[in-house]
């Protein structure tokens, strides 16, 4: 049996970069030949876009693999190439953050005002006893302090773990305890969906079940009610108070800088390891090179969480590095009301705008109309990550928000890759929807089969990369074995084949005609029919290719005559009528859609409509889930599900449509 996947879909359409973006992008077509003449030494070139206090001896040192060591020797601090400089530069006037809150509160915030926020904090976690390699917890709703806290923590050399604002006590204070935590900095609480929504009350729970803690600094956001420890410290009172002079001490380029936890998508989260000259070298890189930012000109918005890794590369690290003016946005899409994303746009001029398949989809589920009543027409670049977009979300993000204008890139990274890997470049790349393309030039990646072969265009496998690269992880947080085992052993010298080191990224991919390469989703949750794999993504994307569908997930259920059977889970767009025969009569129709676009094979057995799918808090679909209720099992880990309910839900329904069968 192979293992390699199907390649069912195939995709015409292709949008060529607009002229005038090309002719002025920050990065052209040459950059692919440059990086792969000598890929060592155009990194290199890359790491001199930061300001080093030391320079390296060694570009990588590659000795030891499956550990990587970048810049060897080099040193620099991250807070200052994220701040200071810019000041220094005679940049401190320009806005680093403009703040928006959910009520409609705002702050502006100059790069000379984050370079005191930054020193004070920066002394103030000193005067706690904080010392460089000591573990900060960070859980604060998106407010100018998370920012502020993480780039203190890097100034002074201390390690951050920023824990997403909505996690439970659980999940907040395994992660203390994980990482030894010396310090939380976190808030009263942050504003959501309207109303204040507690989080000191979370901490005080977790900091009982963790002895590390020493103190907590606390963020006066909504002024609630709290209870009060001999460990808080308000930071209004110490911070806002302390010295705004701080001098940055370098760190060696293999100093770590943070963990954070994968998004527990496929089960128990990971503690990714990052360190700082690598790490900072391609998040800048990357955002500066995908996003064509031009710091004097474009506001950019990233609606990420602060609490996941798009936050961090893509909201503090990236774009400050770049002396870029942002938007920060603190508060849901639907409040007051479902507009407020494009009024955000519209309100600031956004021009470069980087969101999640997730909220596309939403955003087509709630209609057409809401982002027709804004004026959208700052916006130049579109950026998605998180999942693999469906080709009609894409073309939904073109029309309703890029108006036809303005290019896509749709993104493909991970945590533990730390910035971009894969993406369209929006001045050089023919874009088709739903591809990411190509990897960016100095990444090597490829699409093997269950032997590590190549696979030709036209065929589909496993994702890997082939090379190190600078913001790899470092390891997984005092787990180096869970390190080889997850992703280095499956294929290439740590699977005991040939002696080149080959990261397994988790995900199926398939090259098509053209060699660009399109994410099939997880391995895990690849079905095999009737001796077919075929990926969920795949057949999701023919469902949400139906006018009458925003979102779908699909699973493989076990089945007496295939083997597996594909069970669809799909929420109809926001004008469509599902009661009763409609609703009979949409689900046949969706299933001979299927069949139509994709062939017989991938004809879901069973199709459910529902109004919900479970989602991580960052708002990516657990299929495992949905696999759990299709097959009558009880549910697994729940701990990174968004809203239990949810499940609920789905079973009831899933109950009573096995019954009419
Ligand atoms: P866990 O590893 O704990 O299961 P997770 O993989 O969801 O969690 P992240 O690191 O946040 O945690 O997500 C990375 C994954 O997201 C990728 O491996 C891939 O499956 C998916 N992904 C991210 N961007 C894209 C994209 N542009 N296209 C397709 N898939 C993407
Ligand atoms: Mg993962």
């Amino acid at each position: 049996m192979s293992e390699t996947l199907e390649n069912l879909s195939s995709e015409t359409r292709q949008f060529p970069p607009p002229a005038d973006l090309a002719a002025a992008a920050n990065v052209t077509a040459e950059a692919y030949q440059e990086a792969a003449d000598d890929r060592l030494a155009y990194w290199e070139r890359q790491a001199e876009r930061l300001s080093w206090t030391k320079p390296w001896d060694q570009v990588l040192d590659w000795s030891n693999p499956p550990f990587a060591k970048w810049f060897v020797g080099g040193e620099l601090n991250v807070a200052y190439n994220c701040v200071d400089r810019h000041v220094e530069a005679g940049n401190g006037d320009r806005v680093a953050i403009h703040w928006e809150g959910e009520p409609g509160d705002t702050r502006t915030v100059t790069y000379a005002e984050l370079l005191i926020s930054v020193s004070q904090a920066a002394n103030t976690l000193t005067e706690l006893g904080v010392v460089a390699g000591d573990r900060v917890a960070i859980y604060l709703p998106m407010i100018p302090e998370a920012a502020v806290a993480m780039l203190a923590c890097a100034r002074i050399g201390a390690t951050h773990s920023v824990v997403f604002g909505g996690f439970s006590v659980e999940a907040l204070s395994t992660r203390i305890n994980d990482a030894d935590a010396k310090v939380v900095i976190t808030a009263d609480g942050g504003y959501r969906r309207g109303k204040p929504s507690a989080l000191k009350p979370t901490v005080d729970e977790a900091v009982a079940r963790c002895a590390s803690i020493e103190h907590v600094l606390v963020v006066r956001r909504t002024g609630q009610e709290v209870a009060w420890t001999d460990k808080d410290k308000w930071w209004h009172e110490t911070v806002e108070q302390a010295s705004p002079e701080h001098k940055a001490q370098p760190f060696e380029a293999e100093h770590p800088l943070f963990i954070l936890y994968t998004s527990g998508t496929t089960g128990n989260p990971k503690g990714i390891l990052h360190t700082t000259g690598g790490y900072l070298t391609q998040a800048s890189y990357t955002h500066n090179a995908v996003f064509d930012l031009k710091p004097e000109t474009d506001v950019y918005w990233c609606t990420a969480d602060i609490g996941w890794v798009t936050g961090h590369s893509y909201i503090v690290y990236g774009p400050l590095s770049n002396g870029a003016t942002q938007v920060m946005y603190e508060g849901t899409p639907d409040t007051p009301d479902r507009g407020r994303f494009w009024q955000i746009v519209d309100k600031y001029k956004v021009s470069i705008l980087y969101t999640a398949p997730t909220l596309i989809r939403t955003m087509m589920k709630w209609g057409d109309d809401i982002p027709a009543k804004y004026d959208l027409s700052s916006l130049r670049v579109l950026g998605s990550v998180g999942e693999p977009i469906n080709p009609e979300a894409w073309m939904w993000y073109r029309e309703h928000v890029g108006r036809e204008r303005t290019p896509i890139v749709d993104t493909w990274w991970q945590t533990e890759t730390g910035a971009v890997m894969i993406s369209p470049l929006p001045g050089v790349t023919a874009a088709k929807p739903g591809s990411a393309m190509t990897a960016l030039p100095g990444i090597s990646a490829d699409v093997v089969d269950d032997q590590a072969e190549s696979v030709p265009n036209g065929g589909g496998g496993f994702l890997v990369l082939t090379e190190p690269w600078p913001s790899m992880l470092r390891t997984i947080w005092r787990d180096d074995k869970r390190f080889i085992d997850t992703y280095w052993s499956r294929f290439g010298a740590g699977a005991g084949n040939g002696d080149k080191w080959v990261y397994f990224a988790g995900d199926g991919a398939k090259k098509d005609e053209d060699g660009a390469l399109w994410l099939l989703g997880r391995v895990d949750d690849v079905m095999l029919i009737s001796g077919h794999n075929i990926s969920t993504t795949e057949v999701e994307s023919a469902l949400v290719s139906h006018p009458a569908v925003a979102e779908a997930a699909v699973v493989g259920a076990t089945d007496p005559t295939t083997g597996q059977a594909i069970v669809a889970f799909t929420i109809p767009r926001g004008n469509v009528v599902t009661e009763g025969e409609a609703g009979q009569e949409l689900i046949k129709e969706l299933r001979n859609h299927v069949a139509k676009t994709l062939g017989p094979i991938a004809k879901p057995r069973q199709i459910m409509l529902v109004t919900e799918l479970p989602k991580t808090r960052s708002g990516k679909i657990m299929r495992r889930l949905l696999r759990d209720v299709a097959e009558n099992r009880s549910l697994g880990d729940v701990t990174t599900l968004q809203d239990s309910a949810v499940m609920d839900l789905i079973s009831s329904g899933m109950n009573s449509a096995k019954s009419e069968d």
